[in-house]
């Protein structure tokens, strides 16, 4: 591998990403490459933390709950690593000096390291969409500004990345979804899903919030929001196809009628593993496609009737980045009460739907108005999860 000496940090470690992430690690390292852990970070799973530092022996591990600092330097105690609790420690994490820097945190808890790390111009592998979601615009001319490498680790925009050889030749991209596991279920069977439903994904094994965010297709205008704030381009550029085989993971389609894309089995250590070795390639054990096992590849237009989430997301992407913070930030609080069996799956978009609606009607400034701050950012932020909330328990009591 030519990286060898490449420092490398996780943010999110003990989660489906920050796994993926850690085996890779260990099998590049298998192969004699060098690739020392300066920080990593966990939510509240010091098990999960523990068990990560003795595979990558960091030299600092910080979780977000300042009350279990005294519980994680019991759990780490002999590992040889310096730990952290709270807010400020995981922003630490993503501030120590590093080359490389893997955002795998889920949700817009993710933001601050993250844009830690990108304040002092790290490559940074974006698994987390929110980050950009919440703070799009400002994010990206943060990394400009300060010189940080954006590598994309979501499957759909590490495709596109991969293959975008003339940006500014780009008629269009097309994103791939699988469908998720509601693909063919009826609106009235989707009413009464439970979270373990929503959660079994029939493609990808991934954390809970993403695989309810995949049954909802809420993940989808996610990502399309993420692809317009990456790459740069506008919603009527950007096209949403249903592919259940997960094999082609997005099209970049060029002004002489060319279509690039890139295929690969559904399994994340792939991208991951191209955000690690970029600009080479590192040889890893990833599953390997075959297509004579794939088959035939198939393709649908996504159901707007069933699957209303990627309308919102367009419709928060044309109004401007407040909507799209304000977006993610009710999602955010919807998934919560629909894992926590307060509401059932449909109230999801119908929290978020409402709470965009409400905002609209009561702070439209808040709503219109571009954040030129992260203050700014964080107060729309605040202010959806508050009126989600109210949604939400109005909707429970229902
Ligand atoms: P996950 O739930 O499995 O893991 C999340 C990680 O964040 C864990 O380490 C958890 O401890 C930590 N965490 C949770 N809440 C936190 C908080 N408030 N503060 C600090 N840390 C916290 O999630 P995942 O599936 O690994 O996804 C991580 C991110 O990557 C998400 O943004 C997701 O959208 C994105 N992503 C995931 C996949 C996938 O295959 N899992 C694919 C593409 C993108
Ligand atoms: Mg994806």
């Amino acid at each position: 591998m030519t990286h060898l000496g490449r420092t490398v940090s996780i943010l999110g470690v003990t989660g489906s990403v920050g796994q993926s992430t850690i085996q890779v690690i260990e099998e590049l390292r298998g192969q004699g490459a060098d690739i020392p852990v300066e920080a990593i970070t966990a939510g509240r799973n010091l098990g999960g933390l523990a068990e990560a530092c003795r595979r990558l022996r960091p030299k600092f591990a910080a979780v977000s709950d300042p009350a279990l600092l005294t519980a994680a330097r019991e759990a780490l105690n002999g590992l040889g690593v310096e730990v952290g609790a709270g807010p400020a420690a995981l922003e630490e994490a993503g501030a120590r000096p590093s080359d490389w820097v893997m955002s795998a945190i889920v949700g817009a808890a993710g933001l601050a390291p993250t844009m830690a790390a990108v304040r002092r111009g790290a490559m940074v592998a974006l698994a987390n969409k929110e980050c950009l979601v919440c703070a799009g615009p400002l994010f990206i001319e943060a990394a400009n500004a300060h010189g940080a490498t954006l590598l994309p680790v979501d499957s759909e925009h590490n495709a596109i990345f991969q293959v975008l050889t003339h940006r500014d030749r780009v008629e269009k991209l097309t994103l791939t979804a699988s469908g998720g596991p509601f693909r063919t279920t009826s609106l009235e069977t989707m009413a009464w899903a439970t979270p373990a439903q929503a959660c079994a994904h029939p493609r990808w094994s991934m954390g809970r919030k993403i695989s309810v965010d995949s049954a909802t297709l809420m993940n989808k205008g996610l990502e399309l929001i993420e692809a317009a704030y990456l790459f740069g381009f506008p919603s009527e550029k950007i096209d949403v196809i249903v592919h259940p085989e997960s094999t082609v993971h997005s099209f970049v389609h060029y002004v002489d009628g060319s279509v690039l894309a890139q295929l690969a089995s559904p399994d994340m250590r792939i991208p991951i593993a191209y955000a690690l070795a970029w600009p080479d390639r590192a040889t890893v054990s990833t599953a390997r496609l075959d297509l004579s096992q794939v088959g035939s590849l198939t393709f649908e237009t996504p159901d707007a009737a069933r699957f209303p989430a990627l309308n919102l997301c367009r419709a928060a992407l044309l109004t401007g980045s407040a909507a799209t913070t304000a977006l993610s930030a009710a999602n955010e609080v919807a998934v919560d009460a629909f894992l926590e069996s307060r509401i059932r799956f449909l109230d999801i978009c119908r929290i978020v739907e409402e709470a965009m609606n409400s905002l609209e009607g009561s702070d439209a400034g808040l709503i219109a108005k571009t954040p030129s701050s992260f203050a700014d950012v964080a107060a729309v932020d605040q202010a959806a999860r508050v009126a989600a909330q109210r949604i939400a328990v109005s909707l429970a009591a229902a």
